[in-house]
């Protein structure tokens, strides 16, 4: 038997590369780890550094309070967990795949009816973060349930409580994610353009606009919240021409065009709309109603 300082044992279910990390790192904090995964062999590597390989989904939840999920989606979650609700009383299910807001509530009101808590996560980093409290996690769900077990939870990462709605961490996440992925692929059709002209993407790094960005960010922000979209900076006009440029460039170039001919498609709806002698942040009026069809 442990004593009381004895720190408590934690389950890991879904081991992906975000899962191994996840049970590395409680490894490395001393915690009794239980881990499955349907692909057993997974998990052969932290067995190897010391973590039990429950038998089943069952004996997995069984084994400790705290279960973090590191599965793809929620519908995984149920797949995996319908068979096995006779163990889930009791169980706080940390549930730090991605999904939907709305699918993270129904994920939480499941889970209640089956007389289990919910905490939803959207983790803000890659499986090299894990472990490191220079990286963090949104949290949301139950306040009292979170700060019993904070000192748990930030073995992985910083850990912030949003609040108690299940869907708010996955709303978080999502938008930084809606950010990232669109980012990202901004970069690589960047990058694919520099490429066809021989210029590679590390030499292209001092020439990326990132500070530049935030400054646009800080100063779109606030005179976005108060309505303002005037065009005394730049605009709608002027950016159709020059996201026109852009295109041209990349079919010169022989690339793909399907991403800016969507800038291009949005800038020229924005315009269509009347908003040509408005900022391009009048573009936020054409995304809020989406065109049908
Ligand atoms: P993977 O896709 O590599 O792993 C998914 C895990 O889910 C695997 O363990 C897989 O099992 C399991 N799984 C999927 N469907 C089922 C099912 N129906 N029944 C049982 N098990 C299932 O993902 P990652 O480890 O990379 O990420 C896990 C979660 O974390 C995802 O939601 C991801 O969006 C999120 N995330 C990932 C980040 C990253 O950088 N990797 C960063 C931030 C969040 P099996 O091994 O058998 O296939």
């Amino acid at each position: 038997m442990g004593t009381q300082q004895d720190p408590a044992g934690v389950t890991v279910i879904g081991l992906g590369p975000m899962g191994r990390a996840m049970a590395g790192a409680f490894l490395d904090s001393g915690r009794p780890v239980t881990v499955w995964n349907r692909t057993a062999a997974r998990a052969d590597g932290l067995v190897a550094r010391g973590a039990t390989r429950a038998a089943g989904v069952e004996e997995a939840l069984a084994a400790n309070e705290v279960v973090v999920l590191s599965l793809t989606d929620h519908a995984a979650m149920r797949a995996l967990l319908a068979p096995a609700t006779a163990a889930l009383p009791g169980r706080i299910l940390v549930n730090l795949g991605s999904d939907t807001p709305e699918r993270a509530r129904e994920a939480a009101r499941w889970l209640s009816g089956h007389g289990a808590h919910h905490l939803t996560g959207g983790v803000r980093s890659d499986p090299s973060g894990i472990g490191s409290p220079g990286s963090s996690t949104f949290y949301s769900g139950p306040g009292e349930v979170f700060h019993r077990h904070r000192e748990t939870l930030e073995v992985l990462t910083a850990a912030t409580h949003l609040g108690e709605d299940p869907g708010l961490a996955a709303l978080y996440y999502q938008l930084g994610m809606t950010f990232f992925w669109t980012s990202v692929l901004g970069w690589l059709q960047t990058l694919a353009v520099a490429r066809a002209h021989g210029i590679g993407a590390e030499d292209l790094l001092p020439h990326t606009e990132t500070d530049s960005l935030a400054a646009v960010f800080r100063f779109y922000a606030p005179r976005i919240d108060a309505g303002d979209h005037s065009g005394d900076a730049e605009r709608l006009s002027m950016e159709v021409a020059s996201v026109e440029h852009v295109v041209a460039t990349a079919e010169e170039a022989g690339v793909d065009t399907v991403l800016p001919s969507a800038v291009l498609a949005l800038s020229r709806r924005g315009m269509a709309a009347g908003h040509a002698e408005a900022s391009f942040t009048s573009l936020l009026r054409v995304l809020a109603a989406p065109a049908s069809g």
